[in-house]
């Protein structure tokens, strides 16, 4: 290829170059297909070149593509929302910002809680507490929220303090106790840490459902977010659910949360909102967060130039129609269950697999050293960047993660094929992994 003026994420690599995407495949310019097992980014979860979805982008950018959210709201726009409050079926309405990215989103959602205490005169609520096994965003706001440590790194005199609750890692257990003898201490932990900072400094909690890029599909134990909950609504701390990656069918279930039945006060949408066909986030809140907010200033302090137009509006509606029509949420279910089943056996054939774990159609895979000790490889993220890139070799995309030790490092991928995935597709998937870690382990060896 000719010089490229694009900075890539690793400057000094060539990429193969995508002619085009249909279903889970996608082909690049040298005719070679990846199953895109990955969903790019957990993001293409209705898969490439849905025509439904083109049509109606179509027919939006035939209308009208964007209109500036200060002047004007549009019928895509309204109706998203309208169908994304259905969606939360909650006892009272949510309301939705519209923002351009996962990162915007959670930043968002930040502001809007400290806002809601700031309306009602609580102008000391105004820290977020987070948890050190996390990833909300790149953004210095959402980094800060964020308990990745590679990410945050460079920036630290930028942020603030790290996050200070546990992960709830069964499988890395902070407390190194097991669930249910734990009796949930790691839900406790963020009791002691209210208390200890004070609550009334505090505005919110924020957590991912399942955690994803910081901890590759961590799955809380049994009644942890029930815990949470209690917790958060003790203290009068708003809880926020970091939606991003979970949201919109991606474990199984409409939202991540709703496999505990948690309603968050404020929650985070993006990725699966518009399956990658346009950028769009959005940061959904509760009527009783935004009351004070309507009945104080009237208005939001944040906003993006691109918040809430209308052809990205559009084109998260006909996903959502999509979802529903093909009945997406159940089928992630089913087939993700599958997929967890298939990929389960791959742990008696490898034994640098150390936990095989996620909901839906996000499995994580946890690779040690060690299966005993659970001692990571010796240097970071050695196996994960082997693996992912000896997989995109043979034709397979797959998504690299973290792990929840409290190094911050240790080597995971997630598997989050598009919810349209078939049961023969997911063996597709599981024989091409197999195919990688064979040669894997031949290197290991
Ligand atoms: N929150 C979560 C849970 C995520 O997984 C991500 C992206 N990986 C983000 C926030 C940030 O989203 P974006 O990259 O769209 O800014």
């Amino acid at each position: 290829m000719e010089r490229s003026y694009v900075i890539k994420p690793l400057l000094n690599e060539a990429y193969p170059m995508i002619s085009h995407g249909k279903g889970i495949y996608l082909y690049d310019t040298d005719g070679k297909a990846y199953i895109d097992a990955s969903s790019g980014a957990v993001t293409a979860s209705i898969g490439h070149g849905i025509s439904e979805v083109i049509e109606a982008m179509n027919e939006q950018a035939n209308q009208v593509s964007f209109v500036y959210r200060s002047q004007f709201t549009s019928k895509a726009v309204e109706d998203l929302a309208f169908e994304l409050n259905k969606l939360i079926d909650a006892d009272e309405d949510y309301h939705t910002f519209f923002v351009n990215s996962g990162s915007e989103a959670t930043e968002t959602a930040m502001k809007i809680a400290i806002q809601h205490f700031q309306e009602k005169g609580q102008h000391q609520k105004n820290k977020v507490i987070s948890r050190w096994t996390s990833y909300h965003g790149i953004t210095l706001g959402a980094l800060s929220l964020s308990g990745h440590k590679k990410r945050r790194e460079r920036f630290v005199p930028l942020l603030h303090d790290y996050p200070v609750a546990p992960p709830p890692s069964c499988y890395r257990c902070p407390f190194n106790e097991s669930f249910p003898g734990c009796q949930l201490k790691c839900a406790d932990e963020l009791n002691v840490v209210i208390e200890k900072m004070g609550a009334e400094h505090i505005a919110a909690f924020i957590a991912e459902p399942i955690i994803g890029a910081a901890g590759g599909a961590i799955v809380p134990p049994r009644g942890y977010y029930e815990r949470i909950k209690e917790i958060c609504e003790k203290h009068e701390i708003l809880l926020i659910a970091d939606e991003v990656m979970t949201g919109l069918g991606r474990t199984g279930e409409a939202l991540g949360m709703d496999h505990w039945k948690v309603k968050p006060d404020i929650l985070a949408l993006g990725k699966g909102l518009s399956a990658g066909y346009t950028p769009l986030a959005a940061t959904m809140c509760s009527e009783s967060v935004l009351e004070p907010i309507k009945n104080g200033s009237n208005f939001i302090m944040s906003g993006h130039t691109f918040s809430a137009n209308p052809q990205s509006a559009a084109t998260a509606l006909a996903v959502l129609y999509y979802l529903k029509k093909h009945g997406l949420v159940q089928k992630s279910k089913t087939n993700g269950a599958y997929l967890k089943r298939q990929l389960k056996t791959l742990f008696n054939q490898f034994d640098f697999i150390g936990d095989v774990r996620g909901l839906g159609m996000m499995v994580g895979i946890e690779f040690v050293r060690n299966r005993a000790s659970k001692d990571p490889f010796p240097s970071p993220t050695f196996l994960t960047n082997k693996l992912v890139k000896k997989a995109q070799e043979n034709g397979l995309l797959i998504y690299p993660a973290s792990t929840a030790r409290p190094q911050g490092d240790g080597d995971a991928v997630i598997i989050a094929p598009p919810l349209i995935s078939t049961k023969e597709e997911v063996d597709q998937i599981v024989e091409l992994l197999k195919k990688t870690l064979k040669e894997i382990q031949a290197e290991l060896n």
